[in-house]
């Protein structure tokens, strides 16, 4: 049974909101646009961004105050290599198709890359490298295989042994995949950098204002309590808050945990890599520009946020005891932990595209471990469908509703 969950996190998550940063427009009669973008997240904001720039008259409605939503609970590893390994991907839906989806990955994170220095967005982007460390989800046998694999789709990694992972990364485990060309972010900044920049180019952002009835139709209208919307397509970017007639074949909700040290600078591991796990249950970590580490996982079936709450104190000292055995010199205390809901699908991809039967209603639906870079590649794949561009691309990520 899908919970669509009325809050999305709960505890102390250690961005600071920023809220009063964005200016909001107060509606209350009709008007008419040519996209509406439902949620004013990450999502939002990049589609937002991408459509202004392509010339399109857009206006976004959030029912909370700007950057409330999972954002803020966010840890915003900016990363290509996706939750489902190319060789577990391979064997879902077939080579081909996995090499693309990995591919278009690396490509949304370039372009989302090129889009932050292009725009000039200060959002403390640090370039990272990655270890995925071997575990249940992908042996230390198995790596060999998937490196060989991402190899021969053009994506550069290797494969570190357990003696070249301790003098080089000064860990110690069983063996590694290491990639460049991932990066860490502060996700408040960024969705701030993009909402701005569709702000300059004529966006309108309403806030709180909850959408409460989508009519599709050659013309869509989009209903508020206050007012109504008339335009050519709307967008759900409403992250994790999915009305469960929208809900995509094979994806479903989890609670996920995440906690904070303090600054630690001199004791932060070597390269300051983003480090995951191939566990389940999953461990992931990054550090922060201030020398804090932030580390998250234990993700289990959403049961809502009480469940999640109830369990953050356990889950918290879990995480605490899982970073001290994969890095001893550092002090694990958390100073501040928090969890959240989360969206998973099946193969880790997400979905994107028209709303099958919903005539000129699009769906993003970036679920799994890579959402703000899935979310860079919805804004340029729905910004392409939104302006007559044919995209190779598209049904990789095409929408299946599930019933
Ligand atoms: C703990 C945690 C860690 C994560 N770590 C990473 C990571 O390391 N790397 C990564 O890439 N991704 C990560 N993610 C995922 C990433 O943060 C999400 O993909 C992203 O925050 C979702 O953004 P969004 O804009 O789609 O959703 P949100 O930020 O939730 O925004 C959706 C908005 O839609 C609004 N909304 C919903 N329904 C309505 C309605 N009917 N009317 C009006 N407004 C509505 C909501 O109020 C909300 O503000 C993580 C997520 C969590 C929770």
């Amino acid at each position: 049974m899908f919970e669509t969950p009325q809050k999305l996190w709960s505890g102390a998550p250690a961005w600071s909101a920023r809220a009063g940063a964005v200016t909001t427009t107060f509606l209350t009669s009709g008007i008419s646009a040519d996209v509406v973008i439902v949620g004013a997240g990450i999502t939002g904001a990049l589609l937002a961004s991408a459509l202004s720039e392509a010339g399109l008259e857009v206006v976004i409605i959030d029912q909370r105050p700007p950057l409330q939503g999972s954002i803020r609970a966010s840890t915003a590893l900016l990363q290509y290599d996706l939750d489902q390994p190319l060789l577990k991907l391979t064997a879902q839906i077939g080579c081909d198709s996995a090499v693309q989806a990995w591919q278009r990955s690396r490509l949304a994170l370039d372009s989302l890359y090129g889009r932050i220095n292009h725009l000039g967005i200060e959002c403390d982007l640090r370039h990272r490298p990655s270890l995925l460390l071997a575990g249940n989800l992908l042996s230390a046998a198995e790596m060999d295989d998937e490196v060989r694999l991402r190899r021969a789709a053009g994506l550069y990694c290797s494969l570190l042994s357990s003696e070249a992972l301790s003098r080089e990364f000064e860990f110690r485990h069983t063996a590694a995949i290491h990639c460049q060309g991932n990066f860490t972010a502060d996700p408040i900044l960024l969705t701030l950098g993009f909402l701005a920049h569709a702000q300059s180019l004529g966006a309108q952002i309403v806030a709180p204002e909850k959408v409460v009835e989508v009519v599709p139709g050659n013309r869509v209208l989009v209903k508020t309590s206050s007012f109504d919307v008339s335009c050519r397509y709307v967008v759900y970017a409403t992250g994790y808050h999915v009305d469960p007639e929208l809900l995509p074949e094979n994806s479903s909700l989890v609670g996920t945990y995440v906690m904070v040290t303090k600054p630690q600078p001199e004791r932060l591991w070597r390269h300051e890599s983003l480090i995951a796990e191939a566990s389940s249950p999953y461990f992931y970590a990054r550090t922060t520009s201030d020398g804090r580490i932030m580390c998250g996982g234990e993700d289990e079936i959403w049961h809502g946020k009480d469940h999640c709450e109830a369990k953050l104190s356990a889950k918290t000292k879990v995480l605490e005891e899982k970073l001290s055995q994969l890095f001893p010199q550092a002090d694990a205390t958390a100073e501040t932990s928090w969890c959240g809901a989360f969206g998973n699908s099946v193969t880790g991809l997400p979905t994107i595209g028209p709303i099958p039967g919903r005539q000129n209603c699009y769906g993003v639906f970036a679920f799994g471990g890579n959402g703000i870079t899935f979310a860079a590649m919805a804004a340029d794949l729905i910004t392409a469908r939104l302006t007559g561009v044919t995209c190779p691309n598209d049904s990789l990520f095409g929408y299946t509703i599930r019933r």
